[in-house]
């Protein structure tokens, strides 16, 4: 499957839906790849006000394209968008 073996973390900004602010948020490379495929909300936290969410379809696409840049820049093989489901709505 092309990205096996991806725990590091992938640190992307959420807003945070207390206050507003942007706030960072890390979760592991194939946590997001796996509640992509699975066509799951990734669930986020905010640290300044400590809430707790699911993501919308609009924050999960964003925060996929994080995890592929981030994941482009180790060096690593591009994991790449165009093998995995699509889900267009
Ligand atoms: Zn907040």
């Amino acid at each position: 499957m092309g990205y096996s073996a991806v725990k590091f973390p992938v640190k992307f900004p959420v807003k945070c839906p207390i206050c507003g602010g942007e706030v960072l948020f890390e979760q592991s490379l194939s946590a997001i790849v796996d509640a992509w495929l699975h066509d799951q909300a990734i669930r986020l936290t905010s640290r300044c006000h400590g809430a707790r969410w699911n993501s919308t379809d609009v924050e999960r696409n964003q925060i996929f394209e994080y995890a592929e840049a981030i994941y482009a820049t180790t060096g690593k093989s591009h994991f790449g968008l165009s093998y995995l489901p699509h889900q267009s709505r």
